[in-house]
């Protein structure tokens, strides 16, 4: 079977790239995937900008066969042609201010302060996201390989508030 966009039958489905309820009648990305549990195949469901951000390949794909019609469907594969050609892009899983100075910088190594902005990383693995621990800031163009995140990092930060969501703007600017 092969992947899918349809409109969501119900509003139980959560998106897996952002973990946000993805509405009844929205129309969601189903990527399908051998089940590592069981038999068979399994269906993770996105909405598609999510898809676009952490799923680039099969969305592109599938964009490319569908019948349905697609909204947004240019912001949707310039986006995912963005994180085909630089390979680390759809480990974004937002940005946040450090609660701790615990944690170390995936690129650089060196702790990433209290109270500092670091940027989260996600792996996908098996159909499922997984943490893989931060980055600075400030190591974002040497780690991504390029400098154009800041929507991709806003859409993954959706808890962020208006005033924090302005800060990044400046900052990724
Ligand atoms: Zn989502
Ligand atoms: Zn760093």
């Amino acid at each position: 079977m092969s992947h899918v966009f349809e409109a969501a039958s119900s509003g139980r489905a959560k998106c897996r790239g952002c973990g946000q309820a993805i509405a009844r009648g929205e129309l969601r990305f189903g990527e399908r995937l051998p089940n590592p549990f069981a038999e068979g195949e399994m269906t993770i469901w996105f909405h598609p900008a999510c898809a676009a951000y952490k799923r680039p390949e099969p969305l592109l794909q599938t964009l490319a066969e569908t019948s349905e019609n697609v909204p947004d469907r240019e912001r949707l594969e310039r986006a995912a042609r963005g994180s085909v050609e630089h390979r680390r892009l759809p480990r974004i899983d937002g940005a946040e201010h450090a609660p701790s100075g615990q944690a170390k910088c995936r690129h650089c190594r060196e702790t990433i302060e209290r109270g500092t902005w670091r940027i989260r990383l996600v792996y996908f693995d098996e159909g499922r996201f997984s943490p893989g621990g931060y980055i600075h800031l400030g190591c974002r163009k040497d780690y991504f390989e390029t400098d154009d995140i800041l929507d991709q990092v806003l859409h993954f930060s959706p808890g962020l508030s208006e005033a924090d969501r302005e800060e990044l703007r400046h900052a990724l600017d």
